[in-house]
């Protein structure tokens, strides 16, 4: 096998094609070379002989690979003119650690290899700048110390500035030869100490602790960490790049600098993004010791207006590279152009200036924001630099949130003190004072206040609270708890699942992290990323238009499904149309009754259902007026039919007038009502006051609701009496919320209702409730003398529906997919407790991602494709939709493209990621 690769003018072994071989540098640098560009040359240990060094062993795979790289540096001494560890001209070397991913949690760079006494005397004779080599000299012992040796660099760091303590000099370059030939004997000392062995004097020992180093780095639990946070797996390991050293640190005619093509925080392309230090090396641009300057002089004014600093000012301590070394920035300049064209996208560079002679160490496409994503890509699109499909591709569709929701001030966040960490429920930004009651919440709203709920869990009594606060806090709960549902829609920010967070109602506190926070203490939450932290940072609104608008334009003419949004408010609905949504896909009625006092009527109803149930069993009568007639002399029974009327009297007008509300804001677009679907849990009154408030209302002593809260209790709500099961066992409520969406339709000319049946794991269960649904359509129309064109569907919710979704599909005219309670039965995990242990499943990969945030294709996926093609065999016009959490994740999306759905629905906030998501499939194919 080939271990080593070289790359120089005269040789090029690779092209940007073999990142997973060379690493992206390595591959970069190869293709740099091979384009004639100016490129220290040098040669690529590859990604295999990592893979190697972990199968084989260090010393089986150094034995193979040191001829190899023996061979590499004879050819590197032929092409530089140059020997390594020998004058009269010595081959210095820099070390590097390069994956086919970018990846800053391995190795740093290494540079100044092959120094050694004879180097140092031969090279300080040849360049005759003894104070050079020397300062060369001590940056390679500090960096050899600590990123090979894992020496403390603060160890190297106190020698420093005792010397410069001791000359009494803040900066480094004012160190003279004498200063540095001290530093450097405290730092051998220190090498010493720690290492308890003298610093290596054989350049070839150098080469190889310096290779072994970045090997080890692949596996430390810093880079683990980094890949398991960013997903990046499947890779062999790091390569090694092993450069011939130029020198920004010879003098006042060289530099080294980092820049962009443009801008990597707006996108913009005014000018040459970068910066550069003057007789410095690599890692003194971003030491934040000196202040690095720009490298255009449109830049350097517009730096030096924003930090006050006067043009005279700028011009004697802070000159652009244009100004300084104007050759050298041209050439640059033109290099900048070059690569852009020929990677087709915006580059990052690295590049030094030796004694004014310009050298680049490294392009890759370069990191940035998602205001800058899509700026970059409809501008590259409009240069006709790249097809407006790769446009589109270019986009990563989950960094999209960050342009729909008020963000954190990155400079701010940076520097704010994070105290925990959840789950990501609800994405943007919220600062505000901490309350722990939803009242309080919104008393304190009202009183102008922004604040942040913190929860142990929420349930539907804390609605309006939630809605108050600018962001929601809770210690338990999953991605699809009530908090994380409920906050998605409304586009407030939620951190959920927060474990680490004490909570004390009682002292109205929480601990964490060994922190103290009280009520009225600021903390500030990112949703996107789930951090929690303390005190106030500064937020920015989004804005919808410009590139962001084109870019969403040229998703929609690239994608084949259909966007819909999972919605249960008129202003809901109208936020997801403002974003593109071209229908509900999901309205869960339930959630209609949260708000204010509705929930008392919603209690009123469900607390006596059972008792009329029985009752209508014990007479064998169904009509409700004939049957409080034949129960007329039993007190309890009447007054609980006449409770159960109540509240079902109550309820409709206030379901129609938001069914009305919903179908204005949707102005003719399609509507998917999903009928009654509560785990009875969340609604009843569980503790003391809201029964005592029930009490009153239904005229009943405390005591009695109290029983009948019991009565209620279910062990395993989420899979107990919920969904349709409900409308079966009290088809009243089926009948008055089919009443109430007709009559709005009615009211409303042109709503398009879709009646959606959930829980459904049964033919016949589906059949028993359209009955009702067409018997309730039958009446309105009759009533109203109108014809109305309602879809009569259900959900694919319970895996035995999947299975036999080609007799399910005798009696609905769509499907959809509620994936959330396809995976809490397809795998078995509990939606409300599977929280505890997933996170230990995906650490050990037996998931590759919580399978509620991200489909689980391989088995849930197989449940969704049964039921599309059984469904389809059925009724070839079936129409099919997704409604669970998936339809709002890219690559749950590619696989509804994939099997053929006709749309997916997700939260407003999600709508826009969807619709590039969705793209993106269409264009992969
Ligand atoms: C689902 O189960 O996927 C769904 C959308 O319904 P809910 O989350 O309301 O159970
Ligand atoms: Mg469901």
């Amino acid at each position: 096998m080939k271990y080593v690769y070289s790359f120089s003018k005269e040789r090029v072994e690779g092209d940007r094609g073999m990142k997973e071989l060379l690493g992206g540098k390595g591959a970069n640098l190869a293709e740099m070379a091979g384009l004639g560009l100016p490129v220290p040359p040098g040669f690529t240990c590859t990604t295999e002989a990592c893979d190697a060094y972990y199968k084989l062993g260090r010393t089986k795979l150094f034995a193979a690979m040191k001829p190899e790289i023996e061979a590499a540096l004879k050819r590197l001494e032929k092409v530089t003119g140059k020997t390594f560890g020998k004058g009269p001209n010595p081959l210095l070397l820099s070390v590097r650690s390069g994956a086919a991913v970018s990846m800053p949690g391995m190795m740093d760079t290494v540079l100044n290899l092959g120094l050694t006494p004879s180097t140092i005397k031969a090279l300080i004779e040849t360049s005759g700048n003894e104070r050079f080599v020397l300062d060369s000299y001590r940056r390679f012992i500090q960096m050899f110390g600590d990123v090979v040796m894992g020496v403390d660099h603060h160890a190297f760091e106190r020698e420093l500035e005792a010397v410069k303590k001791s000359r009494r000099t803040k900066l480094d370059t004012d160190l003279t030869v004498k200063d540095l030939a001290e530093l450097i004997e405290r730092y051998k000392k220190v090498y010493k100490k720690a290492t308890s062995k003298p610093f290596p004097t054989n350049p070839m020992e150098q080469l190889m602790a310096g290779i072994d180093a970045v090997f080890r780095s692949w596996n430390t639990s810093r880079a683990a960490k980094y890949r398991e946070l960013n997903d990046i797996r499947g890779l062999l390991g790091t390569a090694v790049n092993v450069q011939t050293m130029v020198f920004g640190n010879s003098g006042a005619n060289s530099a080294t600098g980092v820049a962009f093509t443009r801008d990597p925080s707006t996108g913009d392309n005014k000018y040459f993004y970068g910066e550069y230090l003057v007789n410095a090396q690599g890692e003194d641009v971003v030491a934040g010791i000196r202040t690095p300057q720009e490298i255009t002089l449109k830049g350097s004014r517009a730096w030096a207006k924003s930090q006050g600093v006067s043009e005279k000012d700028r011009k004697a301590k802070f000159p652009s590279l244009e100004e300084v070394m104007p050759k050298a920035f041209k050439e640059l300049d033109r290099i900048r152009v070059r690569l852009e064209k020929h990677y087709k996208d915006m580059q990052d560079l690295e590049f030094t200036i030796e004694n004014g002679k310009l050298y680049i160490l490294q392009t890759r496409n370069g990191k940035r924001t998602a205001k800058a994503a899509v700026r970059i890509a409809t501008d590259l699109a409009k240069e006709k630099l790249i097809t407006e499909k790769q446009a589109v591709l270019s986009v990563d569709p989950a960094s999209l949130d960050q342009l729909l929701h008020p963000v954190f001030v990155k400079a701010s966040e940076d520097k704010a003190q994070q105290i925990a960490v959840g789950l990501p429920a609800s994405p943007g930004a919220a600062t505000g004072q901490v309350v722990f009651t939803a009242e309080d919440a919104e008393a304190w709203a009202a009183k102008g206040k922004r604040v942040i709920l913190c929860r142990t869990e929420t349930s539907p009594e804390d609605i309006g609270g939630m809605d108050a606060a600018a962001g929601i806090l809770t210690s338990r709960g999953g991605m699809t708890s009530h908090a994380a549902v409920v906050a998605r829609g409304m586009g407030r920010c939620c951190v959920a699942g927060v474990g680490d967070v004490n909570i004390n109602y009682a002292t109205k506190r929480f601990t964490c992290s060994g922190v103290t926070i009280k009520e009225g203490d600021w903390i500030s939450l990112n949703g996107s990323i789930g951090a929690v932290y303390k005190g106030q940072i500064e937020t920015v609104d989004p804005s919808l238009t410009g590139p962001f608008g084109t870019i969403m334009k040229l998703a929609d003419k690239y994608r084949k499904l259909g966007v819909r949004t999972n919605a249960d408010t008129p202003h809901d609905a109208a936020v997801a149309v403002k974003f593109g949504a071209e229908g509900i896909g999901l309205c869960r009625t339930e959630h209609m009754f949260f708000e204010g006092h509705r929930i008392v009527s919603f209690r009123r109803l469900i607390l006596v259902a059972e008792t009329v149930k029985d009752l209508r069993e014990d007479h064998g009568v169904e009509d409700l007026t004939a049957l409080q007639k034949a129960v007329s002399k039993d007190k309890k029974a009447v007054d609980a039919i006449k409770q159960y009327k109540q509240a079902l009297r109550e309820l409709l007008p206030l379901q129609r007038k938001d069914f009305v509300g919903i179908f204005k804001a949707l102005k003719g677009r399609p509507c998917t009502v999903r009928l009654l679907d509560p785990p009875l849990h969340e609604f009843l009154p569980q503790d003391a006051d809201g029964q005592k408030e029930m009490a009153e209302t239904m005229g009943v002593k405390p005591i009695e609701i109290k029983r009948l809260v019991e009565a209620l209790h279910e062990f395993n709500p989420m899979l107990g009496h919920r969904g349709c099961r409900l409308g079966i066992t009290y088809p009243d409520v089926t009948e008055m919320q089919t009443r109430a969406i007709c009559e709005a339709a009615v009211a409303v000319k042109g709503s398009k209702p879709e009646i959606m049946i959930p829980l459904v794991g049964h033919v016949k269960e589906l059949a028993n409730q359209k009955a009702i649904v067409e018997r309730t359509i039958a009446d309105v129309e009759q009533k109203k003398g109108v014809k109305l064109n309602v879809l009569i569907g259900t959900m694919i919710e319970v895996p035995r529906a999947a299975v036999t979704a080609d007799e399910i599909a005798k009696e609905a005219e769509f499907f959809s997919f509620g994936t959330n309670d396809l995976t809490q039965m397809g795998c078995g995990f509990s939606r409300d407790d599977a929280g505890k242990f997933l996170k230990d499943y995906v650490a050990l990969g037996i998931y590759e991602k919580d399978p509620f945030q991200m489909l689980d294709q391989a088995g849930v996926g197989k449940l969704v494709e049964l039921a599309c093609t059984g469904g389809r065999k059925t009724r070839k016009d079936l129409k099919l939709g997704i409604c669970g959490e998936h339809g709002g994740e890219p690559s749950s999306i590619g696989f509804c493209h994939n099997v053929g759905l006709d749309y997916v629905s997700c939260s407003p906030y999600r709508v826009p990621i969807a619709r590039l998501s969705a793209a993106q499939a269409a264009i992969r194919g």
